[in-house]
């Protein structure tokens, strides 16, 4: 793959555990300077001491995408440390199951906050450093929660990657003109922190069903394909959701 020589300042959010971690270990490994940028700090600084014991160039930022003042405080850090930012991957994101006919309005809101607002202001404040180099690259973590019903219990999260779909197709058609891409991954399900809390085992079976490749993913294969959105071979390609599912959506008929 294409990757340029010159050095990226990059900033994965929820870089800390699960998909963002492996996305900070191949963005480093290919030399950029990284910034683990997660709410649990103790484990953002770990993710960059490994990284750096590695070889690569990283190092952590505190940043909670629930808060719009702490994504203000940590991109006025970035700009002040680095004085760029050229690739955002937004990962963090939260997942929570409850019946629709008793979904907790609370519930709804905060995974809409983190998901959908965090993702938007972070996206923001990155396109505003970005437009000022003129080169740009932004990876939204969405999911095949957000382009089609995965099981039950669902509402918040399905809907809030629906919306950061519909979100990234905006802003590539407002940050073409800046040199900016904006792409969006959608994983089908991964072996993470997440999924190993969230998913019961009769579900994972379930779900393992569904999918014509008969098993989840893993973190280096979604990572693979962020990877890609942020190298120079995707440089014509924008506003696109890339599902990395194991053929879990163009197989509709096999259940869950
Ligand atoms: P994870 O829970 O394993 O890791 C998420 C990371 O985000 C953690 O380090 C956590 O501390 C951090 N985080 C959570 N809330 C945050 C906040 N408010 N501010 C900053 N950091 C925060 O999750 P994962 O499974 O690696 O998922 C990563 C992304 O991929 C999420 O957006 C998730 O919705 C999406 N996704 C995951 C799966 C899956 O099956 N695991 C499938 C599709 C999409």
């Amino acid at each position: 793959m294409n990757h340029t020589s010159e050095t990226r300042v990059a900033l994965v959010t929820g870089g800390a555990k699960g998909i963002g971690a492996e996305v900070c270990a191949r963005l480093a490994a290919l030399g950029h300077q990284v910034l683990v940028a997660d709410l649990d700090f103790e484990a953002a600084a770990a993710m960059a001491r490994e990284l750096s014991a590695a070889g690569g160039r990283a190092s952590a930022v505190r940043l909670d995408v629930g808060k719009p003042e702490a994504i203000t405080a940590a991109f006025e850090q970035v700009e002040r440390e680095h004085g760029r930012c050229d690739i955002l991957v937004n990962s963090a994101g939260i997942a929570k199951v409850f019946p629709f006919l008793e979904f907790p309005l609370e519930n709804f809101l905060a995974t809409m906050n983190v998901n959908v607002t965090g993702t938007l202001l972070c996206s923001q404040a990155a396109a505003r450093l970005m437009v000022k180099k003129g080169w740009g690259r932004i990876v939204n973590i969405a999911s095949v929660a957000g382009m089609r019903a995965v099981g039950s219990g669902r509402t918040a999260y399905g809907t809030s990657k629906g919306a950061v779909i519909a979100l990234t197709r905006q802003m590539a058609v407002e940050l073409a003109e800046h040199g900016i891409t904006a792409n969006a991954v959608a994983p089908g399900p991964v072996d993470t922190p997440m999924t190993q809390v969230l998913h019961t085992a009769q579900f994972r079976a379930e779900y393992s069903k569904a999918i014509p490749m008969n098993r989840y993913g893993t973190c280096g294969e979604i990572a693979s394909a962020v990877l890609y959105l942020v190298s120079e071979d995707a440089r014509y390609v924008t506003g696109i959701a890339m599902p990395v599912d194991g053929g879990f959506l163009a197989s509709g008929a096999r259940g869950l």
